[in-house]
């Protein structure tokens, strides 16, 4: 149970994070749910969220800006009163052959998967260091394990968010606060939209089916529970053992 906890879920107005909220809502956590562009989604999930009878809110946060991320990270602890569990969901893609990838394709994917990760971790890093407790849940992909013709960015980007969850990890570990790596395969989102209907890659999946969003939550409400306190610094596959 998450009673009395209170989270951040960045890109939380849609797909996978938009189930995050609500499982960890579910669970008894106050929800921050942050958005860039879908604000009317984003309002939704505060909706369906406060059934649950937890306080929600959503904030509009480009992760990729620095200002962004701190002035939202200082609103919600002035509205929630504290943050105990941070999960980093916000990303995109833009795929194509590295011989017509630009800098700016590379960039734009590098700035918001990754350096908005680091963004939201450093602005949270004093408050958890002062409570001494704190669960960081970085959503990657099983791109940056095993790379993916076509995604060069992508993959890029998601290898370093496991990097910087294992650092995180050793730098917080003795505080008490403990920094995970989640790593879906295929999940059915608009992200994945494109493949949902593509023998060639169902049958590639060892589970013969893609992920729901819901079966990802679940696993976040896992590492964001203190029954999971001495995980820290692992990468954990959801990927019906694609990556295997
Ligand atoms: P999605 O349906 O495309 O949703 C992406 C979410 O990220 C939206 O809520 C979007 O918010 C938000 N976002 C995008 N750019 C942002 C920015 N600059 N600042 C703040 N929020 C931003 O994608 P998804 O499938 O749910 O993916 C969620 C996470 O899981 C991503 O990190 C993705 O890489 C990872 N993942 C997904 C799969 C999959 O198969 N679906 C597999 C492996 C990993 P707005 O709509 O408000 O802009």
């Amino acid at each position: 149970m998450l009673k009395g906890k209170t989270a951040i879920v960045t890109g939380g107005s849609r797909g996978i994070g938009r189930a995050i909220a609500l499982k960890l809502a579910k669970e008894g956590a106050n929800v921050a749910i942050l958005y860039c562009g879908s604000e009317e989604k984003a309002k939704e999930t505060v909706q369906e969220a406060a059934t649950f009878g937890v306080t929600a809110n959503c904030y509009r946060c480009d992760v990729a800006s620095e200002e962004d991320c701190k002035t939202t990270i200082e609103q919600m602890i002035a509205h929630f009163g504290s943050v105990d569990i941070l999960v980093n969901n916000a990303g995109i893609t833009r795929d194509m052959l590295m011989l017509q990838m630009k800098e700016e394709d590379f960039t734009t994917v590098l700035d918001t998967n990754l350096k908005g990760a680091y963004h939201m971790i450093r602005y949270c890093y004093r408050p958890f260091m002062k409570q001494k407790h704190g669960k960081i849940i970085n959503i990657t992909s099983v791109s940056g394990i095993m790379g993916n013709a076509g995604q060069t960015n992508y993959s890029a980007s998601k290898a370093g968010l496991i990097g910087l969850t294992k650092s995180v990890a050793k730098e917080l570990a003795g505080r008490n606060i403990c920094c995970n790596a989640v790593a879906p395969g295929f999940v059915e989102t608009e992200m994945t939209e494109q493949f949902k209907d593509r023998p060639e890659v169902i049958d590639n999946i060892p589970a013969k089916r893609m992920g729901k969003p819901e079966e990802v939550a679940a696993l976040v409400a896992f590492l964001a529970d203190d029954c999971s306190d001495y995980i820290t610094g692992e990468v954990i596959r959801i990927d019906g053992g694609l990556a295997m």
